[in-house]
């Protein structure tokens, strides 16, 4: 067991500075506008440091910045910007440890959870776009005997990018890995309540890329996320966040008619089918342990599976044994190796998962365990919440709204159409899961719902070569897979006659 110090404190691996610029051109520059906005650890409810609150003077001086770099990266060759990221991932790896702690400090996650998943995650990211745009082949064809069309993938240019808080450095690297690799300069926006570890990454590895090819302006979403959405300088812009901005941003996008990529909200939905626990096995364990997945990060998952549908001939021991594994939920410091559960990300965010603690049981909900704020010894001004679990119906607005928090929602079904109704009657559609032993159950139920990842026994499993992205109101496009170069690219096609004989047409 580690407990790892507070940054600022003695003893600490991380160093955060007092106060960050922006990141434009390779260098650190102050906002134009001069304002600094206070940045919060949601495990002490402390100021620790301030980051410049860019507006749209300090967008435009990062896309002058970003267009003066995009020729001059963009043909640069496919192998160089492979060695870049492969570089990027190994000082990644030498700084695993400190960016760990430096995440969890701002953004309240447990450190457990940035040491095995967050961060590892993030570099290997880095390491399979470094392979993903080397494999990637240009084709041509044949078209007759005389005339060859070519295709080449060329980079758009200049990209902006705005992702959320839950997941600060690996929403980052999932925008950042394909872009680089396919070869354009970027301006990526991160969000207000946690930029400094960005920032503090950005100082461990900018020294890496090319001067103006990564640009950081931090800021609000409606000043310095709108400037960059809004802006006629980018070639396409990539947008992570709820569905109500996602909205907004391809409002903008499509004036511009400019490619978009939308990562949104979600209340994904898990099936346990009857035969869960018709053994008493790991496979059993596995499914009960797959109740509880809900509590993971909080709750601050897009995919958080945060609607429970247990067959009816199973609920009352189901939920037993999983209500027993949810108060099991070590939930403390999230610096603490021990802990399972840490702080929410911000006091907006405790304040809106409080209201709904409320809201359920007003509607009639059963409280399984949990549905209160928590305080933690010698943090009491942090942002805890017990992971809480309802028993309800799908027509709550427990069931319907995104809570993004530590709230599972549970209903009973009776049979494998039911399942599915109730799976597919929600506007969102990104993450799934499926628990049975039945192959045919598995496949079939995989399929019928509407989402645009279902895992099947097993969940929150992120591999970087995985298709991800969400049907209906989840989003447009996919991120993660080779696939996810096609949205950092435009295709050009170069159709060449070497027929010594002209057409005669005229
Ligand atoms: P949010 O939409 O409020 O903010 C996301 C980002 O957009 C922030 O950087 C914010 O500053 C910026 N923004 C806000 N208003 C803007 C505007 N008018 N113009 C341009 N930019 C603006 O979302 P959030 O609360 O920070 O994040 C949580 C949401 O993100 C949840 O809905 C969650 O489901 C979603 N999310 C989705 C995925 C996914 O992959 N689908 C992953 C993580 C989070």
């Amino acid at each position: 067991m580690t407990v790892y110090a507070n940054p600022g404190t003695e003893g600490s691996i991380v160093n955060y500075e007092k106060r960050y610029e922006n990141y434009i051109g390779g260098k650190w520059v102050p906002p134009v506008e001069g304002q600094y906005l206070e940045n919060i650890s949601p495990v002490t409810g402390e100021v620790f440091c301030e980051v410049a609150r860019g507006t749209a003077a300090d967008v435009e001086l990062a896309l002058d910045a970003a267009h003066a770099a995009a020729d001059a990266w963009g043909k640069t060759s496919v192998a160089e910007r492979a060695l870049i990221l492969h570089r990027i991932a190994d000082r990644m790896e030498e700084h695993l440890e400190e960016i760990a702690v430096a995440e969890t400090w701002e953004n309240g996650k447990a450190v457990r959870e940035t040491l095995a998943a967050d961060i590892p995650l993030a570099i290997d990211h880095f390491r399979y776009f470094a392979g993903a745009i080397r494999a990637q082949e240009d084709r041509s064809s044949q078209i007759d005997h005389n005339t060859v069309a070519y295709h080449f993938n060329e980079p758009i240019g200049v990209v902006g990018q705005i992702i959320p808080w839950n997941f600060p450095i690996l929403m980052a690297t999932w925008k950042l890995a394909p872009a680089l690799a396919a070869g354009n300069a970027i301006v990526m926006k991160p969000a207000e309540q946690t930029p400094a570890s960005i920032l503090y990454l950005i100082n461990i590895i900018g020294d890496l890329i090319p001067e103006g090819v990564l640009n950081i302006v931090n800021g609000l979403g409606g000043e310095a996320g709108a400037a960059l959405s809004g802006s006629n300088r980018i070639g396409k812009i990539a947008f992570t966040g709820s569905t109500e901005v996602g909205k907004l941003i391809n409002r903008a996008a499509s004036d511009k008619i400019i490619p978009v990529t939308l990562e949104l909200g979600g209340k994904s939905p898990s099936i346990f089918f009857s035969d869960v626990l018709s053994q008493d096995d790991a496979f059993a364990e596995k499914a009960v342990e797959g109740f509880a997945m809900f509590a993971l990060n909080q709750g601050e998952v897009c995919t958080c599976p945060s609607r429970a549908l247990v067959h009816e001939s199973i609920a009352d021991e189901f939920l037993e044994l999983g209500v027993k594994r949810v108060q099991n939920i070590k939930l403390g410091n999230p610096l603490d190796t021990e802990t399972m559960m840490g702080a929410q990300a911000s006091q907006e965010q405790m304040n809106k998962i409080s209201s709904y603690l409320k809201i359920g049981p007003e509607e009639g909900a059963e409280t399984l365990t949990g549905g209160k704020v928590n305080k933690v010894d010698g943090m009491e001004n942090g942002y805890y919440i017990e992971p809480t679990v309802f028993r309800g119906t799908n027509d709550m607005r427990i069931f319907r709204e995104e809570i993004f928090g530590p709230v599972l929602s549970v209903a009973t079904f009776s049979d494998f159409d039911e399942a599915i109704r109730i799976a597919n009657d929600t506007n969102f559609g990104l993450g799934a899961g499926v628990w049975s032993r039945d192959q045919n159950t598995i496949y079939r139920a995989g399929r019928a719902i509407q989402a645009g990842r279902v895992w099947v026994n097993q969940y929150h499993n992120y591999p970087a070569h995985s298709a991800f992205g969400g049907y209906k109101e989840s989003g447009i496009g996919r991120e993660n897979h080779l696939m996810m170069l096609n949205h950092y690219q435009q295709t050009k096609n170069l159709l060449v006659s070497y027929d010594p004989n002209p057409t005669g047409l005229f």
